[in-house]
This record gives structure tokens, C-alpha cells and sequence, in this order.
């Protein structure tokens, strides 16, 4: 079983300077969440932490692929990934301090960085807004026949040819 726990750094046992962490992220990763629209990957994200007197600088180097389903015929396909992102931690005991994306503030006496949510914000950042195999010929033919005739009898239903409408009106009198 996955845990949440497997993907927290213990960075306050840390020299200063630059470390190296790796998570592989598999389909079970996306069952620590609710909801998730990804559910088959093969992420390696590669983690370099750079400790710094007052604050933590880190850089996730994603690579590897997701399954998702091809907007064209359905099935499923590789997506290729290979992104980078960006976290910078503070520490601030102040409760209003500003916290977005990018930042995240965490109060002076934490010891443990929990980055599961964010592995999987990032995951989810590498979506293609396009998700299609990568040229047709991926795609398989069958499928793209039957959506092709769905899409026909779907346009017949939908625009009624007024000459149709005549007759039958023409029938009924
Ligand atoms: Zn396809």
C-alpha cells in the first residue's frame, strides 16, 4: 500500500546545500487522492533540494509517461512527459505570510516536507490540453469507423431535411 508518508523529506537532518531524492510514481500513487483524473503513470520524478539558511529551493524533474484516452478513438495511449517544476519553501510563523503555487510556508519548528500533493498537482500540470495518439495511423481504425458512423446518424437525427417534414405532412392529410 501506498502511503503518503513514503513521499515526505525529512529536511531538517539536512546539511546545507544540494541533495537528491527520487520517487517513482505508479498507478497506486493516484489512489491517495480523491479524485484524480490521472490513473495509470509511470513517473519518475526526480527531486534535487538545494538547503539553504533560510529557506528550501527544489526542482522536480518529471519524466516518464501517463495512460490516458485518446480524444479521437477512445483508446488508450502512451503520453510521453518530460517537465520540470519548481517549489520554494520558507519558514515563517506568521500566519497571514502570502503562500501560492510556488511558495509554500511552513512554520519554523516542521521538520518533515510533505510532497505528495504536489507530485500530484505537478502530474496533473503535465496533462496535454491535446490527447490524442500521436499521428492516426495509432489509432485504432475499427474504433474511428464506429465514432465516424455515430457522428453520421447523430447529424441525421439532429438536422430534419424540410422536404422529409413535407411528406409527411403530405402522408397525414
Ligand atoms: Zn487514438
Amino acid at each position: 500500500m501506498v502511503k503518503s508518508k513514503d513521499f515526505e523529506i525529512q529536511f531538517s537532518a539536512l546539511k546545507l546545500g544540494s541533495h537528491q531524492f527520487n520517487f517513482d510514481i505508479e498507478d497506486s500513487f493516484f489512489t491517495l487522492f480523491d479524485y484524480s483524473e490521472i490513473e495509470k503513470a509511470n513517473i519518475s520524478t526526480s527531486i534535487t533540494l538545494v538547503k539553504k539558511a533560510t529557506l528550501l529551493q527544489l526542482d522536480f524533474a518529471m519524466t516518464g509517461h501517463l495512460t490516458l484516452a485518446c480524444d479521437r478513438c477512445t483508446e488508450d495511449y502512451q503520453q510521453e512527459i518530460n517537465q520540470h517544476f519548481e517549489l520554494i519553501v520558507k519558514f515563517s510563523d506568521i500566519v497571514e505570510s502570502v503562500e501560492s503555487d510556488e511558495i509554500l510556508i511552513l512554520s519554523s519548528n516542521e521538520h518533515t516536507l510533505s510532497l505528495a500533493r504536489y507530485i500530484y498537482e505537478f502530474a496533473h500540470l503535465s496533462l496535454p490540453s491535446k490527447r490524442t495518439h500521436q499521428s492516426l495511423d495509432e489509432c485504432n481504425p475499427q474504433m474511428l469507423e464506429h465514432i465516424e458512423q455515430m457522428g453520421l446518424t447523430e447529424d441525421i437525427d439532429e438536422t430534419i431535411d424540410p422536404r422529409w417534414e413535407n411528406l409527411k405532412q403530405l402522408k397525414t392529410k
